[in-house]
């Protein structure tokens, strides 16, 4: 179905800011609940921003460099969330992201606040170094102001920015607050030889691909959109070939089976209906630079790239930045499934669009949550000062064993040396992050989808999510003894 575009309602809600868009998503649900005014106010507001200027000195001349922390909220502590580097940036968005992270912590049961950190750069314009230089003052004004530390608010990687930073941030925290015997849970994405932990970088492509895999298990949930469950052979369109959306595309087809028949970059696309090698493109951009010119693949230039979006697949996965699926285009998608691995990808304007045509959405609050889980294993690591595993990798072996020779022992048949092997061993730090993740993301869709069948009003995913969140808040605000 066609949608009128002309709808003046939509298009007024096309002009709402990010954080707008996600206050009207708060509204909606809260609108379903029977919770205080006062204590609904207080979940929505964001509680604390900070905007620095600050000079840095870039080829010679200073620069002035614009920077943002936002903490949302502070019913539990610390907060967390990423640091993202664009042009983009600005105070309104780090509010909403901030706002955004504190509903997805709830929702994947992670016991902190929400909060979002941005500096108004373009990375590409500056060298290694002058990023580094960026990056240390930046958390010198952090932790000058007290946004940042293991008990108060702890960064992550966000758009534009990965590890690299994150090192930097860590060792410059750790040269201020030597005598912080926790410091190294200041920051989380660090590198594993810095004190990350193992599966922190493809942590939040991973999480969408069980959050995905999940959902079109679900018979009720794919046949009305015309799909059979399960996720081999479904077509994917992927927008922005980064850390979520080139990890998210990795999975979905080396484990899920899925097809990606488009991946969408800021300079062009490449197109294939009968699919393309994950891998295969990340080397040759590698090799050259840019997705573009994959030879498997029909590419397509950069003044088409957003037509790219309105292709016909099973599954659009946007994984770049907010608002790229709006009023204008949202008439013209042709997925049946919206897999949000960016933040705010949909405008309110196109959601309403989106569901009247009868596409499901999974909301970026749960999917793209996989992220904030494994920062929490690692903090959690870093605060207790042992590698996860530790305690129970030999142990767990030797039981096994017990169990093999029993086995053995009772049927008279020997294993073979590798499937010896197979069974004996035990957990590494990454199987064990890698299944926490898993048990978080189908916990997580159930309950969510839990509550869309069965509470009153809740008509899409993305209700359900803020109504599961705010259900966790005010019941966290409960227990603090703030609201009686
Ligand atoms: P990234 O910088 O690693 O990747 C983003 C990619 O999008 C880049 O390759 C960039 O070139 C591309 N891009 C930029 N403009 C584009 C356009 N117009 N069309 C197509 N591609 C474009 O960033 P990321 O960490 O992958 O983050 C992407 C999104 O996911 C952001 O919205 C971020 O907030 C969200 N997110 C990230 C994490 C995380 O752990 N990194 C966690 C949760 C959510």
């Amino acid at each position: 179905m066609v949608v009128d575009t002309a709808a003046p309602a939509a298009q007024a809600r096309e002009t709402l800011s990010f954080s707008e868009s996600v206050d009207r998503n708060f509204a909606k649900a809260a609108a379903l609940l029977d919770y205080p005014r006062g204590l609904l106010e207080q979940i929505r507001v964001c509680n604390k921003v900070y905007y620095v200027q600050f000079p840095v000195r870039i080829r010679g001349e200073i620069q002035v460099i614009q920077g943002w922390r936002a903490e949302h909220s502070h019913h539990r502590l610390p907060c967390k969330g990423g640091i993202r580097y664009a042009e983009t940036v600005g105070q309104d968005e780090i509010m909403a992201l901030a706002a955004l992270m504190t509903y997805k912590c709830a929702i994947v049961n992670v016991p902190f606040g929400g909060a979002k950190g941005g500096i108004k750069i373009n990375p590409r314009n500056y060298t290694e170094e002058e990023l580094e230089r960026i990056t240390r003052r930046y958390t010198v004004e952090l932790i000058q102001k007290n946004f940042i530390g293991p008990s108060l608010d702890v960064p992550a990687p966000d758009y534009g920015t990965g590890p690299r930073e994150m090192a930097w941030i860590a060792d410059t925290y750790m040269a201020f607050r030597p005598d912080d015997i926790n410091a190294l849970a200041c920051v989380t994405g660090k590198p594993v030889e810095q004190g990350g932990v193992r599966g922190r970088t493809e942590a939040t492509g991973l999480g969408i691909y069980f959050g995905i895999r999940e959902a079109l298990s679900l018979p009720e949930l794919v046949r009305p959109l015309g799909l059979e469950p399960g996720l081999e052979g479904k077509r994917v369109i992927v927008q922005g070939f980064g850390n979520v959306g080139y990890h998210a595309a990795r999975f979905l087809q080396q484990e899920g089976g899925a097809i990606i028949t488009a991946v969408i970059e800021w300079d062009g696309a490449v197109y294939n209906p009968d699919g393309i090698d994950v891998e295969e493109l990340a080397r040759h951009r590698r090799e050259t630079g840019s997705i573009l010119y994959y030879p498997k693949a029909q590419t397509i230039p950069m003044e088409e790239r957003d037509t790219v979006l309105e292709y016909d697949c099973d599954i659009l996965l946007p994984a770049a930045l907010e608002s790229q699926i709006h009023y204008h285009n949202a008439p013209r998608i042709r997925a049946k499934i919206i897999a949000e691995g960016a933040n705010g990808p949909t405008t309110a304007a196109a959601e309403e669009i989106l569901l009247q045509r009868g596409i499901f959405i999974l909301p970026d609050i749960f999917l793209n949550a996989g992220g904030v889980v494994v920062s929490y294993f690692e903090w959690l690591k870093n605060i207790a000062h042992v590698r996860l595993g530790r305690l129970e990798k030999r142990f767990e072996e030797r039981t096994n064993q017990r169990l093999v020779e029993m086995v053995e022992r009772l049927t008279g048949k020997t294993l073979t040396t590798p499937e010896r092997q197979l069974l004996l061993r035990g957990p590494d730090e990454v199987d064990l992050v890698r299944s926490g993740l898993e048990d978080t993301m189908i916990s997580a869709f159930h309950e969510l989808w839990e509550i869309h069948k069965t509470r009153k009003g809740v008509q899409d995913l993305r209700t359900a999510a803020f109504v599961c969140a705010i259900d966790k808040i005010a019941t966290a605000y409960f227990q603090l003894g703030i609201f009686p």
